[in-house]
Order: structure tokens, then C-alpha cells, then sequence
């Protein structure tokens, strides 16, 4: 139990004695900081194992989010296969090993891991007398694919090309080469990432929807000094060539050489779950609201720390799911919104926001009924009083919405945008791309500072752990405000649903 100050007691006491009998009997009951603390410290505790998507950590999350959702009234969508569930199936692939020689006139070139990695796309690939093409950045001014690939190995720069805004970044640019039918893609390394981390990253397992496309047969990355390397071999000048591909017309330059490459992986599709529940509305007119949030985390992220191997995740995102879990209480059990609210727990967004896209591809409510998604994220940062941010902010309507609701909180909004690189860093973006308006409100990426200091120190690292340490007061806000922007967005006098 948590004994209120003595000034907010009074505070309290005076709002309710001043307040009209309807009001006090409508309103929502404030979302206690201790309330959310009791589902974080379960949500992050030792027993879900860091709440990997496909562990035993899946099932018990699963258990606790459909049980409180059901406590608090809400429903499992009609009509569903698996009623809370949406089957996400996922691939999970591990590079185990691969060699790359490049055949030149002037003798073979081979590259330990020092200058290469390598990723095949199935349990065993080999390619032999591959034709080699430097692209470059893989796309003209227009963004589409600027060279031949098919069939050859793509030697692509990983940074930005520099001649165009908004052109795609190096994943999409690999993806499109595969498109094109690149047999492979080596993605040079630049000075931006070093080279260790790359290298440790393409070690580490990846993860795709089952139903993504598939890449390259083979991709990696090379090493700067490997790729100069190789291109000396093939009687070219690296930075000549490099100075070249930063033409917006510039088609690539086919190389006198050839790729041997083997590369093998352990390959293991398996399932996992987006949670989803409805909340019936009692005017319902076609359009709905829908709050999302990821329960995944990193699960067993260090299996060799003797100290520690569990990756908790108790602010990323214990702390969302259990915003999700009061605010459901709340408009399940005040009065009954006009329009459908859906909840949806996602699956594997640290796997590249997979359950999210999943949803995208499959929703079970038709998107263009979504007039708004509120996703909600580590929200555990900020104390009270921190004035309120919006990523996917820009629709004036949705806007004035946000400052009209966060106003009678009496909340501030922060509008100087320096969240708003964090967009596709989030569920919302996988919705964004397909058109449904989506936001992540509250205050924890309105102090930079505050924002910041978490993901330098304990973010994504064992050390995500609950204790009385992790703020729970601009949690609680934020929790009250979605409470409020629930009923607002749901309310189909307020809001006509079909903003622009
Ligand atoms: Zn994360």
C-alpha cells in the first residue's frame, strides 16, 4: 500500500469535495505507481527468463497477460483460430561458418574472419566462379537497383547514399539487390561502425518472418582494408571507385573477378505469439482504437555471465505491458467507450518489430478501421511532471487531440522533436508503414537526458531489472493519460474517427 503525502491527501480531498457526484463516479481511478510495480516485478522477474519469444518465458508471459486482460474485463477477438493469440511463425538463423576466395588474374585472394563474414540464408550454400560486381550504393538517384546483379556477387557501401534524402538505408538496399537476384551481398564496412561490431553482430542469430522474402543466398560484410584488398587485386583503385559510386547515376563497375564462397547455418523456424484482446464498444461505428506494446525481451541474453545471464527487461518493456494491463482495468471498467478498443501484447519486436509487421500483413481488425494506434514503450524513465512528447507526431488533428487530453491532466507538451529520430525504432513504425496513424505518447523521450542515461547503462543488458530504483511516476501519468486519450479517440463525438 502506498500512503499518500500529506499535501496531496488534502490536494485529493479538496478535488473530490469540489468535484460534481457524476464526475467522481465516472471518472477513472488514478493508476498507482505501486499497481505497476507488482506486474513489473512479476513480468521481469527470474521465472519468465527474460521473456524470449519460443521459450517456456513465451508461455508464462502469455498466461499472466491473458490473465489479468481477462480480470479486467476485455475479450479474445471473435472468430480467432487461437482465441488471445495470433500465431507469429518466425525463422531463426545462426551463421556456423563460411570461406570466401576471390579468383583474379593475379592469384586467389582468401579472407579469415578478420576481413569477412558470412551468412547463407539456408543450412548450406555453395557458389562457385561467382562473377563479382562493385554497385556502389546499390541504387541510383531514383532509389531503384542501379546495376545488373543477377546472378553476381553485389559489393555494396554500407552508408548512406549521398545523393538523395529519405533513400533507403543498407538492409533494404541488400534486400533489393536480393530482389534484383544478387546470388550474394558483401556490404563494405565503414568507418561509422566498427568493424568488431559488425562482425559480432552478423554472428549473432537473426530472425525473419516466416513469410519475409528471402535474401541473397549468401550476405556478409567486408572489412575496408579487405575490400581495398580486393580491389587492388582486381587492378582498380578503392577510394577511385568509391569517388565514382557517389554519382546518383553511377551503374556499378563489373570486376575481373570471381567469388568461390561456402557458408553454412543452423536453421529453425518455430512460433510465437502477438496476444490480442478486445474491448466491445457500446456505439461501436466502424472504427476503432488500439493499444499495443511488446512483450518480448532478449530472454537468456548472456548464457556464459556466471553473475548473471537473464536479459529481464523490466523497463524495456515490463513497464509498457504493465501501463497496458492498468489502462485496460480502467476502460474495461469505467464507463463503456463508444468505439472498439483492441489490445495487442506484440511479439518480437526485438527481433526487428516482426509481431507488429505480422499484424500489419494480418490484422485481425481491417487497418483502415484503426483511426489511431498508441504503442507503448520502456516507459519507465521519467518521475512526475514531465511534460509530454509524441513520436509520429505532424497530424494537426491527431496533434491537437494529444495537447487537448495531456492539457486536462494538466500536462505540458514538449514539441521540440528530439524524439523523433526514435520512430523506427518502435511497433508503431511497422503500422506507420501501412497507413494506420500511429503515436507513442508520454514523457519518457520528452527528457533527452533522462532517456538517454537508460539506454547508455542498463538498457538491453541484464541490469534491466526492477527494484524501487526504476522511476515509476511518469509511468503512472502516462498511464492515466492513455486512459484519457482512450476515451477521447474512442468517443465518437469527440473524435469524427477519420482525421487526416
Ligand atoms: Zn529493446
Amino acid at each position: 500500500m502506498k500512503i499518500l503525502p500529506f499535501r496531496a491527501a488534502i490536494a485529493a480531498a479538496a478535488l473530490i469535495a469540489i468535484a460534481p457526484a457524476s464526475y467522481a463516479k465516472d471518472a477513472d481511478a488514478p493508476v498507482t505507481e505501486a499497481e505497476l510495480a507488482d506486474h513489473i516485478r512479476i513480468l521481469s522477474s527470474d521465472a519468465f527468463e527474460g521473456r524470449g519469444p519460443g521459450t517456456e518465458g513465451e508461455d508464462r508471459t502469455i498466461a499472466y497477460i491473458v490473465g489479468e486482460w481477462a480480470k479486467a474485463g476485455l475479450e479474445p477477438v471473435p472468430g480467432s483460430a487461437t482465441p488471445w493469440l495470433q500465431g507469429v511463425p518466425l525463422v531463426e538463423t545462426q551463421a556456423t561458418g563460411g570461406s570466401a576466395t576471390f579468383k583474379a588474374g593475379g592469384g586467389d585472394l582468401a579472407f579469415d574472419d578478420d576481413g569477412i563474414v558470412l551468412t547463407g540464408r539456408d543450412a548450406s550454400v555453395s557458389l562457385a566462379d561467382v562473377p563479382v560486381v562493385f554497385v556502389g550504393y546499390g541504387i541510383d538517384g531514383a532509389g531503384r537497383v542501379n546495376a545488373d546483379v543477377k546472378g553476381k556477387l553485389a559489393i555494396m557501401l554500407f552508408d548512406a547514399a549521398p545523393f538523395g534524402k529519405d533513400l533507403p538505408r543498407y538492409r533494404e538496399r541488400r534486400q533489393m539487390l536480393a530482389d534484383a537476384g544478387a546470388a550474394g551481398v558483401l556490404v563494405i564496412a565503414t568507418d561509422a561502425v566498427p568493424w568488431w561490431q559488425l562482425r559480432e553482430a552478423a554472428s549473432r542469430t537473426t530472425t525473419r518472418l516466416a513469410s519475409a522474402k528471402a535474401g541473397a543466398s549468401v550476405t556478409g560484410f567486408l572489412s575496408p582494408e579487405a575490400a581495398d584488398a580486393l580491389f587492388k587485386r582486381a587492378g582498380r583503385d578503392g577510394a577511385a571507385l568509391g569517388a565514382a559510386a557517389k554519382a546518383a547515376g553511377y551503374k556499378g563497375a563489373l570486376l575481373p573477378v570471381t567469388a568461390d564462397i561456402t557458408a553454412t547455418a543452423t536453421v529453425r523456424a518455430y512460433q510465437s505469439n502477438n496476444i490480442i484482446a478486445k474491448l466491445p464498444g457500446a456505439k461501436p461505428d466502424g472504427k476503432a482504437v488500439l493499444f499495443l506494446g511488446h512483450w518480448d525481451h532478449l530472454g537468456i541474453c548472456a548464457p556464459d555471465d556466471p553473475k548473471d545471464r537473464i536479459c529481464n527487461g523490466a523497463v524495456d518493456n515490463a513497464s509498457g505491458i504493465a501501463v497496458l494491463i492498468a489502462v485496460a482495468k480502467r476502460l474495461a471498467g469505467g464507463a463503456r467507450p463508444d468505439r472498439d478498443i483492441y489490445f495487442m501484447a506484440t511479439t518480437s519486436e526485438e527481433k526487428g518489430l516482426l509481431g507488429a509487421h505480422w499484424f500489419a500483413d494480418y490484422p485481425v481488425v481491417p487497418l483502415s478501421d484503426i483511426t489511431v494506434a498508441l504503442n507503448i514503450d520502456t516507459i519507465a524513465i521519467s518521475p512526475r511532471g514531465t511534460p509530454v512528447a509524441t513520436i509520429g507526431r505532424g497530424k494537426p488533428a491527431y496533434d491537437a487531440m494529444v495537447r487537448a487530453v495531456a492539457g486536462e491532466l494538466g500536462r505540458k507538451i514538449d514539441d521540440d522533436g528530439e524524439a523523433d529520430p526514435f520512430i523506427q525504432r518502435q511497433d508503431g513504425w511497422a503500422l506507420g508503414a501501412k497507413g494506420v496513424t500511429s503515436l507513442m505518447v508520454g514523457g519518457s523521450f520528452s527528457d533527452m537526458a533522462l532517456l538517454e542515461k537508460f539506454l547508455g547503462s542498463d538498457y538491453h543488458e541484464p541490469a534491466d531489472e526492477f527494484s524501487d530504483k526504476v522511476p515509476l511516476g511518469g509511468a503512472a501519468e502516462d498511464a492515466d493519460l492513455h486512459v484519457a486519450l482512450g476515451r477521447a479517440f474512442a468517443d465518437t463525438q469527440r473524435w469524427p474517427g477519420k482525421a487526416k
